[in-house]
């Protein structure tokens, strides 16, 4: 595919794109579509870089990509960047180069403090890597927000937006931040509704249909599987949309049980959560966690990957063959 940017401003710059995951794998294929000069940064042996050299890329050592690179992309999971930055991108990157995140963590909490004489820049997609991918794939883009930690260049604002539009976010809508702002607001989001508060939502629905004696199929159809109708209608058209598309006795159901379900009390342990956040509290349990090996997230994974809507949901995902399609696709995964 050939859908070269008409940006300028990387046009003869070479891009780092450290790590080959979620992230990584869509920032790297769609600038390289985009006509840019992409080598990618893992380890050797790791589980990602013989995908990344089958995918026609150069791959190599972390240190040796960053060296000569104008732009790192830092897409590696976030707990590891700290090491990474001390080990292969403090030593190594060029005065004058721009180092770029997707996530402003570990700037904003502190955990890497970033060589003065580098800009520091933020790239955030707010999609996950594979929907990345795919919008490009079509021509489109996912809605990207962007920041400024550190100019020394005068050139940081232009290379934030030139990469934005290597990866397919110009196409769709840019969105100025800060640091401060997107990490916030980031890990509210995936905590209190996206991730955390969904899938608690439809445990817990689930939960309560099958404790009152339903079958657990059709618990999960309720709960689980029909939420996407829902959600895409919200994409669409935000609740309104959803509205119009629902019975008059749903939306009934919806305005007089809804707010019994989320009510004022869920609103103030939003507060909570978003007050953890914001005063480094969720940030610090976080990297202790991850730091003693990660026992905790290890038993709540386990017990989510457990739980019987799980086991009801593979079997009946199973007889289900139009979804493997498109799961495959989803994960980024060649049909
Ligand atoms: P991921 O876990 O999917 O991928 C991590 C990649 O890094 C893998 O290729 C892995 O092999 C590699 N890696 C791990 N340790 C490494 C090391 N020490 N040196 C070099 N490579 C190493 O990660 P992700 O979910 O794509 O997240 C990357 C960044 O993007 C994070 O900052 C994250 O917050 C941000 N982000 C993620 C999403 C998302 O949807 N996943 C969305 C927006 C922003
Ligand atoms: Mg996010
Ligand atoms: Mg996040
Ligand atoms: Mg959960
Ligand atoms: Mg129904």
């Amino acid at each position: 595919m050939s859908s070269t940017t008409s940006n300028p401003t990387l046009a003869n710059a070479r891009i780092a794109v450290l790590g080959y995951g979620s992230q990584g794998r869509a920032h790297a294929l769609n600038l390289r579509d985009s006509g840019l000069d992409v080598v990618v940064g893992l380890r050797k042996g790791g589980p990602s870089w013989e995908r990344a050299s089958a995918e026609g890329f150069t791959v190599a050592e972390p240190g040796e990509a960053v060296r000569g690179a104008d732009l790192v992309a830092v897409l590696t999971p976030d707990m590891v960047q700290p090491a990474l930055y001390k080990e292969s991108i403090e030593p190594n990157i060029k005065a004058g180069a721009a180092l770029l995140f997707a996530h402003g963590f570990n700037v904003h909490f502190k955990q890497i403090a970033p060589r003065e004489d580098i800009d520091v820049i933020l790239v955030a997609p707010k999609g996950p890597g594979a929907l990345v991918r795919r919008e490009y794939e079509i021509g489109r883009g996912v809605p990207s927000i962007w920041a400024i930690h550190q100019d020394v260049t005068g050139q940081a604002e232009a290379k934030a937006k030139a990469y934005a539009d290597g990866i397919g976010g110009g196409r769709a809508l840019l969105i100025k931040t800060d640091f401060k702002e997107e990490t916030e607001t980031d890990l509210f989001g995936e905590q209190a509704v996206l991730c955390g508060g969904a899938s608690s939502l439809v445990q817990a629905g689930f939960e309560t249909l099958v404790e009152a004696g339903y079958q657990p199929e059709i618990a999960y159809y309720e709960v689980l599987h029909e939420l996407k109708l829902i959600v895409d209608l919200f994409y669409e058209g935000g609740i309104a949309r959803m509205l119009e598309f629902v019975s008059e006795t749903a939306q009934y159901g919806d305005y007089v049980s809804g707010p019994r379900v989320i009510d004022a009390g869920t609103k103030a342990r939003m507060k909570d959560v978003l007050t953890d956040i914001q005063d480094g509290t969720f940030a610090r349990n976080w990297i202790a966690e991850y730091q003693a090996g990660l026992p905790n997230y290890k038993r709540f994974k386990q017990a989510d990957l457990e739980h019987p809507i799980e086991q009801v949901g593979a079997k009946l995902r199973a007889r289900m063959s139009w979804l493997q399609a498109g799961a495959a696709k989803a994960a980024g995964e060649p049909l």
